[in-house]
C-alpha cells in the first residue's frame, strides 16, 4: 500500500492529462497522469470535479433510516435473512464466521448511544420472531450507527480524462447489498478499458466506459428501490397506508407463490 494522501482536489482534467494535487507528511505535491480513476467513495475529491453544467445528479432520500449493528456473534441463520414486522424491518448479513451484521429500521434522528446493547438484541428477537425460527447467536457488539437509505446517480460518469467508479459515481442504499458489487464491476469495466487504451491505443470502450456502466447503475437502483418497498411499511400517517400495506402483502404473495417471480429476483439479487 501507497502512502496516505490528505486533502486531495483535482485541479485539472482535459483532453491529455489529469492532475491531483494532495498533502503527504513531506508537503504538497502533483500528481499527473493519463488517466484519473476516481475510486475515493462518496465524500472523495473526484465526484466534484465534472462541471455541473456537464453533468446531472439524481439523487433520493427515502427517508427511511436503519440502525447499523456489527456484532461479534457468529451468523444466527443459514443466510442473509430479512424480517418484516409491524415495529420495522430488521436484516441479518453474515460477514464473517465470527461477525454478523444486523439491521433495525428506526425513526429518522434516532440517536445511536440510546439504543443499548440489550434494547438492540431484545428488539431483533422481536421483530425476527425468535420463538419460531431459534434464538439468536448474540456477542458484543462494536459498532451502532445510523445509516440514512439514500441513492444518487451521477450521470456520465466521466469527463476527460477522469472515470469515476463506484460510490464515487453513485450511491445505493444497503438495501438489497449493491454497492461494492457495482464498484467491483465498473473497476473491472474501468481496467479493460484502459489495457485497451494503453497496449493497444484503442480509446473506444474508455470512451463508452459511462454508457456501458450507467444501464447497470440504473438496474441496480430500480432494484433496490423494490427492495426498500418492500421491506418498509408506508410512512406513519400516510393516507393511503392501508393500500400501501395491501401492495407490499400482494408483493411478497407473489413472491411466496410464483416461480417466475422467485428466478427473478435471484437474478436481481446474485446480479446476473
Ligand atoms: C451500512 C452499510 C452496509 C453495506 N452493505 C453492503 C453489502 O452488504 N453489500 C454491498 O455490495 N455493499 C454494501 N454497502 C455499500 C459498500 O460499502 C460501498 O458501496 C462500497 O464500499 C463502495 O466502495 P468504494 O471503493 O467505491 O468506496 P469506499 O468504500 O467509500 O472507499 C473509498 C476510499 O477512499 C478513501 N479516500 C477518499 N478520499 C481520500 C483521500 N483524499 N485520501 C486518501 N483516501 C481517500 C476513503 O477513506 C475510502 O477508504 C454497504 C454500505 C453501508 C453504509
Amino acid at each position: 500500500m501507497g502512502p496516505v494522501p490528505f486533502e486531495a482536489t483535482v485541479t485539472d482534467v482535459d483532453a491529455g492529462t489529469a492532475t491531483v494535487r494532495y498533502r503527504d507528511a513531506n508537503g504538497i505535491h502533483d500528481a499527473r497522469g493519463r488517466f484519473l480513476a476516481g475510486c475515493d467513495g462518496s465524500h472523495g475529491a473526484t465526484r466534484g470535479a465534472i462541471p455541473a453544467a456537464l453533468s446531472r445528479r439524481h439523487a433520493r432520500d427515502h427517508g427511511v433510516a436503519w440502525l447499523a449493528v456489527l456484532a461479534e456473534a457468529a451468523q444466527s441463520m443459514p443466510a442473509v435473512t430479512y424480517a418484516i414486522h409491524d415495529n420495522g424491518f430488521a436484516g441479518h448479513m453474515a460477514r464473517s464466521p465470527e461477525v454478523t451484521r444486523y439491521y433495525l429500521q428506526v425513526p429518522a434522528g434516532d440517536d445511536p448511544a440510546s439504543w443499548t446493547d440489550d434494547r438492540i438484541w431484545t428488539e431483533l428477537a422481536v421483530r425476527m420472531r425468535v420463538e419460531r425460527f431459534g434464538a439468536l447467536k448474540q456477542g458484543r457488539i462494536t459498532e451502532r450507527r445510523i445509516v440514512r437509505l439514500r441513492s444518487e446517480v451521477v450521470d456520465p460518469i466521466q469527463y476527460e480524462r477522469l472515470f469515476l467508479v463506484g460510490d464515487a459515481a453513485s450511491l445505493i442504499s444497503p438495501s438489497a447489498a449493491k454497492g461494492a458489487n457495482l464498484a467491483i464491476l465498473e473497476a473491472k469495466v474501468l481496467a479493460n478499458a484502459l489495457v485497451d487504451a494503453i497496449v493497444r491505443a484503442d480509446e473506444r470502450a474508455l470512451t463508452g466506459y459511462s454508457g456501458t456502466c450507467l444501464p447497470r447503475i440504473w438496474r441496480a437502483q430500480e432494484f433496490s428501490h423494490w427492495m426498500i418497498d418492500l421491506l418498509h411499511g408506508p410512512a406513519d400517517g400516510a393516507p393511503d397506508a392501508g393500500f400501501q400495506r395491501a401492495l407490499r402483502r400482494a408483493r411478497l404473495d407473489s413472491l411466496r407463490d410464483s416461480r417466475a417471480h422467485q428466478n427473478l429476483f435471484a437474478e436481481h439479487y446474485v446480479g446476473i
